[in-house]
């Protein structure tokens, strides 16, 4: 029996393996793809206090490595099911199963798709979800950001350093986000804006070679040529595995207040996979730190 299971291995999870750490409790993280979690996909981050500038790898890196010298056990395997409602929690992924007295659900988000003819036909030849991943296989190429919020900005920005040019296609007729971001995408000579629009198509031989767009204000579709198409509509979580127990909100995140308790004893929910207003490293490393706190009195609390 294991004390304490920690699902995802991101900001929030990492910084909660580090309070159980130091709690007295041995954590066990379970991630399926990368430590880091999106923080991978950043270019850079200038918001987390006291670290003016770092790059999102390094970032990243730097956090496995600070929660594994707590004694942080990390195994590469993916979540496939969850048994919660006993005092025994069972988790069951790709390699086996684990028994433990309480689980911290930190497994974050995933970017939204957008649900347009070629979308699926192209992804990895040309559609992308990651500008910063996938930005450098169309150096000095023209291509396109789908999305209007700081994502998207930040995708758009990235990519004009190093490609010939970038639209940034955009539904509403003007920018909602007032930042920084917004007025450097504005300023830069190869960002092009299309507002009111929406991708209808994306079309190719075996390649990304355009996008056909809709106006959302009644005007004419038109095409552009592009070589690739970057998604950065939003996101939305992956929780429909726990629904049968976990309460979740309408739109599918975890329902769980302040104190990252949910509605079943023992099982907490950190970071961006919860109901909350700012999904940002700095509020899933402070969940993650409240709910390993809280998993660590419940343990204690429930003497087994
Ligand atoms: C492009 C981009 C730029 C951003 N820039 C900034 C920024 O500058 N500043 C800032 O503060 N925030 C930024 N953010 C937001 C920030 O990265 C997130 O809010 C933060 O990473 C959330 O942390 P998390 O641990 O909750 O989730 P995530 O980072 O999503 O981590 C969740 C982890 O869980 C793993 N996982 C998921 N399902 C399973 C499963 N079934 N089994 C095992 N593991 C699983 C995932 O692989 C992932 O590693 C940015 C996000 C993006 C996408």
């Amino acid at each position: 029996m294991q004390d304490l299971m920690i699902i995802g291995g991101g900001p929030a999870g990492l910084t909660a393996a580090i309070y159980a750490a130091r709690a007295g409790v041995k954590p066990i993280v379970l991630e399926s793809l990368t430590c880091g979690g999106q923080t991978i996909t950043t270019s850079e981050i200038e918001n987390y206090p006291a670290i003016t500038k770092i790059e999102g790898w390094r970032f990243a890196e730097e956090l496995r490595s600070q929660a594994e010298q707590f004694g942080t056990d990390i195994r590469m395997e993916r979540v496939t099911g969850l048994s919660l409602r006993g005092e025994t929690k069972v988790i069951t992924t790709e390699k086996g199963e684990y028994e433990a007295k309480a689980v911290i659900i930190a497994n974050g988000a995933k970017r939204r798709k957008l649900g347009c003819s070629g979308e699926e036909e192209f992804l990895g030849c040309g559609v992308s979800y990651c500008g910063v991943c996938d930005g450098n296989f169309f150096r000095g190429r023209t291509v396109c950001v789908i999305g209007g919020g700081n994502t998207a900005l930040e995708d758009a920005l990235y990519l004009s350093r190093i490609c010939k040019k970038v639209y940034l296609i955009y539904r509403r007729a003007e920018l909602r986000v007032h930042s920084v971001e917004a007025d450097e995408v504005r300023a830069k000579e190869n960002i092009e804006l299309i507002f009111s629009s929406v991708p209808a198509r994306i079309f190719g031989e075996t390649r990304v070679e355009g996008i056909e767009l809709r106006r959302t204000d009644g005007g004419e579709n038109n095409q552009l040529a592009v070589d690739a198409v970057f998604v950065a509509v939003g996101l939305e979580p992956e929780n429909a595995a726990f629904a049968d127990c976990i309460t979740l909100d309408a739109g599918g995140y975890i329902l769980a207040g302040e104190d990252c308790a949910t509605n079943v004893p023992g099982v907490y929910a950190a970071g961006d996979t919860r109901t909350k207003r700012l999904r940002q490293i700095i509020t899933a490393a402070s969940d993650g730190a409240i709910a390993a706190t809280a998993a660590a009195e419940y343990i204690r609390s429930t003497g087994f």
